[in-house]
């Protein structure tokens, strides 16, 4: 606070008072703005997968808008911690993926356009033997196996379309994402998450679910490998998913 020669004790504390409630009510108002920036993101995100012309589209609308969110985040707000996640660490791809329909068909579509056959026998190879896995556990979620679509270079297959999930998961020390993954049954609950980058996600998830409902097509999250099986085994399916929303216009 400035010198203000001849004030009084009593003035001294009135300004104090009043400059600390005016920087509350600006925080107040930021911290509105900021919240306002994830809310809105879930509504645009919704908009748009409720008017896409396919699951596909919708979904890539959901990784574009989220995706550059998270990236003004991270180049506008200074001084954020430094992420440990690097290429060929893929600790996290050994914990269950759950994706929102429209995912599962933008993912399955990418495979079916960019797999050779080779790698697409594979593939189903890898995706039969890790729903086995999921249906003989006696919970999925501390099944701990790598991700049918994890490479031999221990990179995503489908880095380009990955699920919301994947995109979300972040860490500072891969010492806690070994422990917190390998050695715990409480996985990726136990790695701290950027709480900015992880809520665009977890908005853009939230809002393809809200979309599907609201058109009247299934909207329940699936497991990713569950979900792919099931759609590359049947290529109508995403057609009649599509239909489902159609019926009710
Ligand atoms: S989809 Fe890709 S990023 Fe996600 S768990 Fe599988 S391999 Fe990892």
């Amino acid at each position: 606070m400035h010198e203000r020669r001849g004030e009084t004790a009593e003035q001294t504390a009135d300004e104090s008072a009043r400059r600390i409630e005016a920087v509350g009510a600006e925080t107040r108002a930021m911290a509105a703005r900021y919240e306002a920036l994830f809310t809105d993101l879930r509504a645009a995100v919704r908009a748009h997968a409720v008017t896409a012309a396919d699951p596909a589209a919708a979904a890539a609308a959901a990784n574009l808008v989220a995706g550059r969110a998270a990236q003004a985040l991270h180049s506008a707000f200074p001084r954020q911690r430094a992420m440990a996640c690097r290429t060929g660490c893929a600790m996290c791809c050994h914990l269950q993926v759950h994706v929102p329909p429209q995912s599962a068909f933008l993912i399955a579509r990418h495979i079916t356009e960019h797999f050779d056959a080779g790698q697409r026998a594979a593939l189903m190879r890898r995706l039969e033997a890790a729903v086995a896995t999921l249906n003989a556990a006696a919970d999925p979620s501390q099944v701990r196996q790598p991700c049918a679509l994890l490479g031999p270079d221990n990179a995503c297959m489908v880095y380009a379309v990955r699920p919301l999930s994947c995109r979300a998961f972040t860490s500072v020390s891969a010492e806690r994402c070994r422990t917190a993954i390998f050695e715990t049954t409480s996985g990726s609950g136990a790695v701290e998450q950027d709480p900015g980058h992880f809520r665009f996600f977890a908005e853009a998830t939230i809002a393809l679910l809200d979309a599907a409902e609201a058109t009247g097509r299934p909207g329940d999250q699936a497991d990713l490998c569950v979900a792919l099986l099931a759609i590359l085994n049947d290529p109508d399916l995403e057609r009649r998913w599509q239909q489902a929303g159609m019926a009710d216009r």
